[in-house]
């Protein structure tokens, strides 16, 4: 039987997915399966290895099975992963230190601010065009050498460290292949941009051997056959990448100066920078797009940190709303927020402002304000916030992108979406597939094997569903911005109090 499948893993930060598209890039059957969450103390996260490897396979077993499909159909696999989560393991054995630490895991913090202090941040942002953050890996495999105290071993070559396409490739492949793409690989904050390779002068701060890092393979490479025991035939693992570089893929964001953002909880959106890295100084992070055929591309990224969580808030906090998607119905209730604007700041401001004192804030409440006021305003400053990203993106690239491609759950929300087309007068594009992780991750399975000549080619698997044009005058938009200001200007006074207590 022709192998005419590809198969994308999508192993994220709550649940391990497996999706099988057709060649034009239609799913033909899908499977996905929740795996725990560990918090073994105040703002720490882990995940049990195994976990991530069971749900993975179970998720694509039964994507198999419910489409009625074998091994055999499967002309490649792509994977695509939650980022920056630190796992390190035996070269032998394959028995982990520990569980793997989440990217979210604040444990690294004290040590990140430890290199603010002796002035390193600057140095490590141009090397790796990271904002140094506890999120990276660097911070992590310290702690799980000390932890084990296995620097010894390290430096013997005993041990390997990986992100989590590293150690579902070193599982799955056989003859365990140490491999990481280069998407992954910035960002472990120890991957040199410019120079595509490991940083020596990194590696030597966090003291890490370069003996345990995993090579840095291209997004889409063969990098081997799956061992049969798995799946009962081979199947080659053709494309590795980080979640949102795959959807920034699987969007077809190609060309310098193409746009996507993903509402899920936060937001995260990327811009494709073309052939070199942007700096930035406003926080945003220059990152891989992806490496095609040893040719790098680079990307700006922006995260909104509550933008689908504000939702949650309305539902959960205040029971305004039964389900998130009821927030469309009732902010369509009245016809503008009445003034009344939501600053969602629970856990602080992210770029441009960076104050993590702020906190959330409802300004311009009259008497009349009501449910479907708070409502409109929550929608409202999820487009808000993202065009203050994509104000400072526009600025990176010297003009307003022509569009932005849309996908993650809150992308479902027609309002929304027509809100962030007026807010940021530009076009805004939601795909028929809106699982374009998966499918980004697909695509560059079927690009390492030779299935379409380019990326380009690929991204004719990318369908229109809904185009959302503004529809807002320049004045009026102008007039909404300044008021969203206030707003947040509000909230940033109200930190400035409260940080002088
Ligand atoms: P994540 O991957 O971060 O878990 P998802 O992409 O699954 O997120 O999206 C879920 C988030 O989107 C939740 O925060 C939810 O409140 C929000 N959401 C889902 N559907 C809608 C909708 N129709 N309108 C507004 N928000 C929504």
């Amino acid at each position: 039987m022709d192998r005419q499948y590809l198969v994308a893993l999508d192993q994220g930060t709550t649940s391990s997915r497996a999706i099988v598209f057709t060649r034009e890039g239609q799913v033909r059957a899908s499977a996905a399966h929740e795996f725990a969450q560990h918090y073994p103390q105040p703002g720490w996260v882990e995940h049990q290895p195994q976990d991530l490897l069971d749900t993975t396979l179970r998720a694509l077993r039964d994507a198999l099975s419910s489409g009625g499909l074998e091994a055999s159909q499967l002309a490649a696999i792509g994977i695509a992963n939650q980022r920056e989560t630190t796992l390190v393991w035996d070269r032998k054995t394959g028995q982990t230190l520990g569980r793997a630490i989440v990217w979210q895991c604040r444990r690294t913090a004290p040590f990140i601010e430890r290199l603010r202090h002796d002035g390193l941040h600057g140095m490590i942002q141009a090397r790796t065009g990271l904002v140094p953050d506890a999120y990276f890996s660097a911070s992590k495999i310290r702690w799980l050498l000390d932890e084990a105290g296995a620097q010894e071993k390290a430096e013997r070559g005993e041990l390997c460290f990986g992100t989590v396409d590293s150690y579902l490739a070193w599982h799955l492949v056989k003859g365990h292949p140490h491999v990481t793409d280069a998407t992954n690989a910035s960002r472990t904050m120890l991957f040199n941009l410019v120079r595509q390779d490991w940083d020596e002068d990194l590696l030597k701060l966090f003291n890490i051997p370069r003996a345990m890092l995993p090579q840095v393979v291209d997004s889409a490479q063969v990098i081997g056959e799956t061992d049969p025991k798995w799946l009962g035939a081979p199947v080659p693992v053709a494309a590795l990448a980080g979640d949102q570089h795959a959807a920034l893929f699987g969007q077809g964001c190609f060309g310098a100066g193409q746009v996507k953002n993903t509402y899920g909880t936060g937001c995260f959106m990327l811009m494709n920078t073309g052939d070199r890295p942007v700096k930035n100084d406003k926080g945003l992070l220059s990152t891989m797009a992806w490496r095609l055929g040893g040719q790098p591309t680079f990307a700006l990224e922006g995260s909104v940190f509550v933008a689908g969580a504000a939702i949650q808030w309305l539902r959960d906090e205040l029971g305004l709303i039964k389900t998130a998607a009821q927030s469309e119905a009732l902010a369509r209730q009245v016809e503008d927020s009445k003034g009344v604007y939501f600053v969602p700041a629970f856990t602080g401001l992210g770029a441009p402002h960076w104050d993590m004192y702020a906190r959330g804030m409802v300004t311009g409440l009259s008497r009349g304000a009501g449910a479907a006021h708070l409502a409109r305003a929550a929608l409202e400053a999820i487009a808000f916030q993202s065009n203050d990203l994509l104000l400072l993106m526009a600025d990176a690239l010297g003009h307003r992108p022509d569009a932005l491609k849309v996908d993650g759950g809150a992308a479902a929300n027609n309002l929304l979406m027509q809100m962030q087309a007026d807010i940021s007068g530009i076009q805004v594009l939601r795909p028929r597939v809106g699982e374009t992780t998966a499918l980004g991750a697909a695509l560059l399975a079927g690009l390492a094997l030779g299935m379409f000549d380019s990326p380009q080619q690929a991204a004719a698997q990318w369908q229109l569903e809904t185009a959302f044009a503004p529809a807002w005058g320049e004045d009026l938009r102008a007039r909404r911005l300044a008021g969203w200001q206030k707003a947040v200007d509000a909230a940033l006074y109200e930190a400035s109090l409260r940080r002088n207590d």
